[in-house]
């Protein structure tokens, strides 16, 4: 359910971005930045994708995911960790419990890629 509300949500903002361009070109690869803490499964979100986008502006264009893993910092030990989600939060050194999450959040459109029109005869 969470990475079909996502979906939608994200081709939303393609479609923003789509319409406001004057050639509305055909998009091929959508690429995306996932970060291990948001729980998204890339197989749903891509299955999703594919569902959600038949017969429409997107239809054929494909979604490339990039998983960043979730990192924190232990502000006592003044370093940085890489939790083991849903087993260890806290901090392996000292065990204080996660407070800084340096990355692993991220969910974004980091860039689209799409066919130049060519005019050449
Ligand atoms: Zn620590």
């Amino acid at each position: 359910m969470h990475e079909t509300d996502m979906t939608k949500a994200l081709i939303l903002t393609v479609r923003d971005w789509w319409e406001a361009q004057p050639e509305r070109p055909q998009i091929s690869q959508i690429h995306l930045t996932v970060g291990r803490f948001t729980c998204v499964e890339p197989a749903s979100l891509q299955f999703a994708f594919e569902v959600q986008t038949q017969n429409s502006f997107l239809q054929g264009a494909k979604l490339v995911i990039r998983e960043t893993p979730l990192i924190a910092f232990c502000h006592r030990c003044q370093q940085e960790y890489q939790p083991e989600i849903g087993i260890q939060y806290a901090c392996p050194t000292c065990g204080s419990p996660m407070e800084d999450i340096r990355s692993g959040r991220e969910l974004k459109i980091e860039r689209i890629e799409y066919e130049q029109f060519n005019y050449m005869s």
